[in-house]
Order: C-alpha cells, then structure tokens, then sequence
C-alpha cells in the first residue's frame, strides 16, 4: 500500500536496528483518513471471505480494526492486556509476551463475543515475532471459531512472525513489508 509506505518514510522514527516508531499516524496520534484507507485495503483484500467479527489487541490495533469493521459492517472486539476488575463474565485467556515492553500479558475476552459460528479476521498494528497475533488464534481456537485470516498494517519481515504464523496455515496480509533498516531509511519488500 503505497500511501502507508511513503507516510511511513516521512514519518516514521527508527528507533533501533528493529524498532520503529509511528506515533504521528497509528500508536498516539491517529489519522483518521489513513485508517480509512487501511480499513478499505484490508476489505478488499479479504472480500473472498465470510467475515463476521474483527479481534484485535488494545490499543493501536483498534483505530484500523474499527475502519474496517465499519465498511465490512461487522462488530470489532478487543482482547484486554490485563483483566478489567468490572469483568464478572467467563473470559477466554492466554499468555502474550510484548515484545516492545520485554514482558508477559494475559490477554483476556469475554467468552460472550466469540462463538463458534464466528468467522474471525484478526488484524494487528505490527507484527514482529507473532507472539500478540498468535495469541489472538489461540483465543479464536478455544472459542471453537474459525480464523479467517491475519490483517496487519505493518510487518516487519526480518522478523519471523509472518513466517511462523503462514507456516502454521494462516493467511497473512501485510499493507507494509519492511526488509530492513539500512542507514536511517526503512527498505521496503
Ligand atoms: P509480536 O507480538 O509480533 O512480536 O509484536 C507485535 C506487537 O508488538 C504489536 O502489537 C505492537 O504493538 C508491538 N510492536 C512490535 N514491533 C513494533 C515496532 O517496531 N514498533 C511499534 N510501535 N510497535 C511494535
């Protein structure tokens, strides 16, 4: 997606040799008409398939999930990074290690919003090692759901997340596929 890729090279911060920050447009400051954008590319690109709910993680997976819940017209949940003390329903669990905070989460959601009719697009702001987006099909899996597919606003394929996660029989669509950083600037697949 050409549009995020050049928003990514003005904007973006390297932070490391793999970390990039993208606080002006995704992770603090959100632009609304770039989501719209995302949200409509990821429509597309799932168009041949049955979709009935979005799970994301909070918090930056939600701007683009609701855009694309929004044209696809279905509801969009959000798994808890940490069990929210008004929750008195049944929750499906499991265990995220983060990889920008270098520590475990138990994601939660509550068992209500995931059935096993649902056909469920998980879509994530980046993926690294694939840990939050694993964890995200574990929690489909225990609701007996289907996972239809992995949307993902930027991968960064040095990584081994989008390998681990194709390999494991998931379809991965990545708006932006970085091979690397070299001297300051982010390259491209
Ligand atoms: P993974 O679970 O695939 O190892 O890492 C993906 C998660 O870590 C994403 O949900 C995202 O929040 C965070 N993350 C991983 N790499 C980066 C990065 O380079 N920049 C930012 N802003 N977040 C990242």
């Amino acid at each position: 997606m050409d549009l995020l890729k050049q928003r990514i090279q003005t904007d973006g911060l390297i932070l490391n040799d793999s970390l990039l920050k993208v606080d002006s447009f995704l992770n603090q400051q959100i632009d609304p008409e770039l989501m719209m954008k995302i949200g409509e590319e990821f429509a597309n690109r799932f168009s041949n398939e049955k979709i009935t709910k979005i799970l994301t993680i909070e918090s930056s997976g939600i701007a683009v999930s609701v855009m694309t819940g929004l044209i696809l017209k279905v509801p969009v949940v959000f798994a808890r990074k940490k069990k929210p003390t008004t929750t008195t329903d049944d929750v499906y669990t499991t265990k995220v290690y983060s990889y920008t905070k270098g520590e475990s989460n138990i994601i939660t959601i509550s068992k209500k919003f995931l059935s096993p009719e649902d056909h469920v697009l998980i879509i994530d702001d980046f993926l690294a090692n694939g840990e939050a987006a694993a964890g995200l099909t574990k929690i489909v899996e225990q609701a007996n759901a289907k996972v239809v597919g992995i949307g993902i606003v930027i991968e960064k394929s040095f990584q081994p997340g989008a390998r681990k996660l194709t390999e494991a029989g998931y379809r991965v669509e990545s708006l932006a596929r970085i091979k690397a950083f070299s001297n300051g600037k982010v390259q491209f697949l």
